[in-house]
């Protein structure tokens, strides 16, 4: 097996950020070891906010087509599993390339999420005239409540899907958005920032060393085999070079995204860019028709499984949890069997977790015990006193 698929194979079982090639301990040349780690303070009574949507999964992968629709071109661009934030901007591109092909400089783009955003803010980058109507906008979309990492295969389509040629389209479209996330870095708010983050096991690393979700389906692992180049290597940590409770530990960089400000900036570029926004809901894509622009963006999510009437989408529900934050714990965490994964966002520690019988589940509505019993299996995971 090739070094860069060692950890890629062991499936990426929660929101799955690892990047995946984790060499056998080595000493870092020269370079300063990392600073002492600020210990999280992983209790029950420390929960801010819980919250639940629905990732909306394509065994086939995001729909990107254009379609006509009586008198209008429908561009679809909906359907991006675990994967939306992360594909947002390359998944943009090709829809604008399909927009553009129609010659009209007017576009309407229906949805405010991850998706709709970054489509708007991509087809005023090209000159067009935008105008988002939506029946939500941030921070009542589901992209809100996203974990916020760059996981741009995660729970996105089958293996059986991936194909050579949707592979390609996957990584030109993986790699322009990983591009665009780098330019917003360093800005006011930290929409994006780099961390370390520690991935754990209890035992070696390797295929099969994360469990499967129960009813899930096999998922396409294309980011360790095609993007490999991206991000720093990791490295595999030695027992005492690591403070954690388990047998088993590398570091690795996460690129995360603080949503809130990241939802913040687009939304002020798009406004300020002359775009408009009008909240409202369509019961029926016959609706389309009440638009003065000839050419749309679909844009729904989730929403486009009743909108369309497209039962190709498939509700993941996830859950996730915030604890006080604490601007000092700059690092995330990951424990591939114990179902905890953490982000440090600049609005909380955020714990993510996933439970039995979430594939396939609408239900929206938040479980405490489930968010509390993620909240004390991290703290099982952190130094004791
Ligand atoms: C727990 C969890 C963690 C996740 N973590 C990550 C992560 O770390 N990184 C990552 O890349 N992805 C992550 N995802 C996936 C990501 O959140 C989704 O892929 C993404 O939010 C989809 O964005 P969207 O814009 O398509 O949909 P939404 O955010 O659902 O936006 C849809 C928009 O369309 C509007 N709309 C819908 N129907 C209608 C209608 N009929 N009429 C008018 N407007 C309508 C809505 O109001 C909204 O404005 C996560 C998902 C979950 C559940």
């Amino acid at each position: 097996m090739r070094r860069r698929d060692f950890l890629g194979t062991a499936g990426l079982a929660l929101a799955a950020p690892l990047p995946l090639a984790l060499p056998a301990p080595v000493q870092a040349d020269g370079c300063a070891p990392p600073p002492p780690l600020a210990p999280i303070r992983a209790s029950v009574d420390r929960i801010i906010a819980i919250n639940v949507c629905s990732r909306p999964f394509r065994a086939a992968g995001p729909r990107i087509e254009a379609e006509r629709l009586g008198r209008k071109t429908v561009v679809h661009n909906y359907g991006h599993g675990g994967a939306g934030w992360s594909l947002s901007w390359g998944s943009a591109a090709r829809a604008l390339e399909l927009v553009k092909a129609t010659g009209e400089r007017d576009v309407a783009v229906i949805g405010c999420g991850a998706i709709g955003l970054t489509t708007a803010v991509t087809a005023q980058r090209a000159g067009l005239r935008v105008r988002i109507h939506a029946r939500e906008r941030p921070p009542e979309v589901s992209s809100s409540w996203a974990t916020g990492v760059w996981t741009p295969d995660s729970r996105l389509c089958t293996a059986a899907a991936a194909t050579p040629d949707f592979e390609r389209q996957w990584e030109a479209m993986a790699r322009t958005s990983f591009r665009t996330w780098q330019t917003l870095l360093g800005l006011p708010g930290s929409p994006v920032e780099w961390h370390d983050g520690y991935a754990l096991s209890d035992v070696p690393f390797g295929p099969g060393a994360a469990g499967k979700h129960e009813g899930e389906p096999g998922y396409a692992v294309l980011e360790s085999r095609l993007l490999g180049d991206l991000r720093p290597v990791s490295r595999q940590l030695a027992p005492g070079e690591h403070p954690f409770a388990a047998a088993h530990a590398a570091r690795y960089t996460m690129l995360g995204f603080n949503i809130g400000p990241l939802c913040r900036l687009l939304m002020d570029d798009f406004l300020q860019n002359g775009g408009e926004l009008e909240t409202r809901s369509f019961e029926s894509p016959r609706q389309f028709a009440d638009l003065r622009e000839k050419v749309l963006v679909n844009a729904t999510g989730y929403g486009a499984r009743q909108l369309l009437g497209d039962e190709s989408i498939v509700p993941i529900r996830g859950q996730t949890t915030r604890l006080i934050p604490q601007p000092e714990v700059t690092y995330g965490l990951y424990h591939l069997q114990k179902n905890v994964f953490v982000a440090p966002r600049r609005d909380g520690i955020l714990v993510q977790s996933q439970e039995p019988g979430d594939f396939g589940n609408p239900d929206t509505t938040p479980d405490r015990a489930a968010s509390a019993a993620a909240v004390r299996r991290l703290a099982a995971l952190l130094p004791q006193g």
